[in-house]
């Protein structure tokens, strides 16, 4: 089954099922939605809906978002299973079946429209929890011993895997989560679904929504009983069409092939040389979307996420060995992949080669002139015999420079050798308050800023963006 075939089965599955389709919102939440910097799974665009602040268009819906997981970028191209941008299909239910019904749709698709070995699913339930003074979830337990899952293949696990929260506040409740068991060679007979091995692959998520996280009452009951599901699109291709990991799946395959034509280097070659390819085509998919989405890079929000990929990509694509520009040839290669199902791609072609085109020729020099004071930090280190390195070092390459703390940080690891972190934030701290003194607080934004920070330099250099990595969790 290809990556279209997929997204097909299941939104039709559920319309014939009663739910009415629903395009994918954009990456950008609505102004609604401060709580999050992008879209992180298919129920954000619905949040009024689930709060019951607005009325559904239907009480069954279906649609196939797409998503990007800041928390995730530091990780992809390690896992087999972890993008940054990736679509999330979903059915909902606003106030209509609930837990046993949820669960019989889960199960049908998985065995009828994917085609599964039944002994192959096996089945992860909310254990439970003092401080929320919620038992386990025995509801969800009965629902799918009753479609005839085997208690054996139901395990419990606690608040941190199987209970949902989009942030501190806002909708919540129990999960239940499908997991595809890939068999021996992936781990050991006696490993668990919901822990961190690759053996057992999450597919899907099914969140019983119950209850209303408010800062006053803690949790109160919803007005009305909801289900929220998110299935990993990629995750899925992962299992229709039998590759190790979704950079193999035909999504990405054609981008991988691409990093290995530009660089000459072979995927297989060395866990280095995979994990490149892979952030290459990862993020160079992540940015494109974005920024058809209207996002441009900045030093500030989800600009800066955007940055941050660029640079992340275009250091890895250098690390290969890829000369010349190249996230365009990316980017027009994810559209043929993509555009069919996305027009937003070719609608917005020019813009998504002109933001790109830019940041790689302004941060292309930055970065030759980075990673050579970085090696000389690093040299001076070890003659020194010193674990990591000073905030000052890491300042002045952020602050001069323009080269990212995050990139630092990641190289410095690479080479055995820490950061300090919190000197660092110190230091960006009291630069926040100089610069608030001296130019009423707001910086340039747009084009004008993202030129000057190459012109000038100093203080126009990009401010790390923390904070909402704990925030962007969803289904
Ligand atoms: P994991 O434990 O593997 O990190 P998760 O529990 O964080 O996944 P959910 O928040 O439950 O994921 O999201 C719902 C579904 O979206 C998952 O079951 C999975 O199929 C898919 N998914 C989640 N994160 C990613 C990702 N980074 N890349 C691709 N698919 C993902
Ligand atoms: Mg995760
Ligand atoms: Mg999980
Ligand atoms: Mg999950």
């Amino acid at each position: 089954m290809t990556s279209d075939e997929i997204r097909e089965t299941f939104l039709s599955f559920f319309e014939q099922r009663g739910h009415r389709r629903l395009p994918s919102a954009s990456l950008v939440p609505a102004a609604f939605d401060p709580s999050v910097l992008l879209t992180t799974a298919g129920m954000h665009p619905l949040k009024p809906y689930f709060l019951g602040q607005e009325a559904p268009p239907a009480p069954r819906l279906t649609s196939c978002q797409k998503v990007f997981r800041t928390p995730d970028i530091d990780i992809v191209g390690t896992t087999t299973r972890h993008l940054t941008f990736f679509e999330m299909l979903g059915n909902f239910s606003m106030g209509d079946y609930f837990k046993q019904g949820a669960v019989e749709f889960a199960w049908d698709l998985s065995l009828n429209g994917f085609g599964f070995d039944p002994e192959q699913i096996w089945i992860t339930v909310f254990e439970g929890d003092d401080e929320l003074g919620l038992g386990p979830d025995e509801e969800a337990i009965s629902a799918w011993e009753a479609v005839g899952v085997p208690r054996e293949r139901i395990v419990l696990c606690p608040r941190s895997e199987n209970f949902w929260q989009a942030g501190p506040i806002g909708p919540c409740g129990p999960c239940s989560e499908l997991y595809y068991d890939r068999g021996l060679d992936w781990g050991a007979p006696d490993d668990l679904p919901g822990g961190e091995n690759e053996r057992f692959l999450e597919y899907w998520n099914l969140v019983f929504m119950q209850f209303n996280q408010d800062p006053v009452n803690d949790l109160t009951p919803l007005p009305a009983q909801n289900i929220d599901t998110g299935l990993g699109l990629n995750r899925m291709a992962v299992i229709q069409q039998g590759t190790d990991t979704v950079f193999e799946t035909d999504q990405f395959l054609p981008l991988v092939q691409l990093g290995e034509e530009l660089s000459g280097r072979t995927y297989g070659e060395s866990f280095e040389v995979d994990r490149a390819l892979r952030i290459l085509a990862d993020h160079t998919r992540g940015m494109t979307f974005l920024v058809a989405d209207g996002v441009v890079p900045s030093n500030e929000d989800r600009g800066y996420v955007l940055r941050r990929i660029m640079r992340r990509a275009i250091q890895q694509g250098r690390s290969l060995g890829i000369e010349g520009t190249f996230l365009p040839r990316f980017s027009e290669r994810v559209t043929e992949l993509m555009g069919a199902a996305y027009p937003e791609l070719h609608e917005q072609r020019e813009s998504i080669d002109k933001w790109l085109r830019a940041e790689e020729e302004s941060f292309g020099r930055t970065l030759e002139q980075g990673t050579r004071m970085l090696s000389d930090i690093v040299a001076r280190a070890r003659e020194n015999g010193e674990e990591g390195v000073g905030a000052d070092d890491l300042f002045r390459l952020h602050d001069t420079f323009g080269f990212p703390f995050d990139l630092s940080r990641e190289l410095l690891a690479q080479e055995g050798l820490g950061s300090d972190e919190e000197g660092f934030e110190t230091l960006m701290a009291e630069q926040r308050e100089r610069s608030r003194s001296g130019s009423g607080g707001k910086r340039p934004g747009g084009l004008a800023g993202f030129e000057s920070l190459f012109g000038t330099g100093a203080s126009l250099a990009p401010t790390r963006f923390t904070g909402y990595d704990t925030l962007e969790q969803g289904t």
